[in-house]
């Protein structure tokens, strides 16, 4: 019984230490539209575009922390797509 006891007790300080470290990298939830544009490609927005189309026209992508990382995992699983200009400034434009 001890030993199960302990054994909680150390999954729960586990979870408590990373549960932080996790919250405080800088990651950010990304949308897909659901349409495709004339040119052939998917808009990714951020959460607070104004241009995220409402919930049934977009599709969740999930949280990246980085660019790169986004259109790359992105390309792969939805063919073509581009950053929104509006919210999603990557430093390479520049
Ligand atoms: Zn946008």
């Amino acid at each position: 019984m001890n030993i199960k006891y302990f054994k909680r007790i150390g999954l729960i300080i586990h979870l408590n230490l990373s549960l932080p470290l996790f919250e405080t990298e800088k990651v950010f939830c990304f949308y897909l539209e659901r349409k495709t544009r004339l040119d052939g490609f998917k808009i990714i927005h951020l959460k607070n575009c104004e241009l995220l189309p409402a919930k049934k026209g977009r599709k969740k992508l999930g949280y990246f922390e980085d660019f790169e990382t986004l259109l790359e995992s992105s390309k792969e699983r939805f063919g073509k797509v581009k950053l929104c200009s509006q919210c999603c400034r990557p430093s390479a434009d520049q």
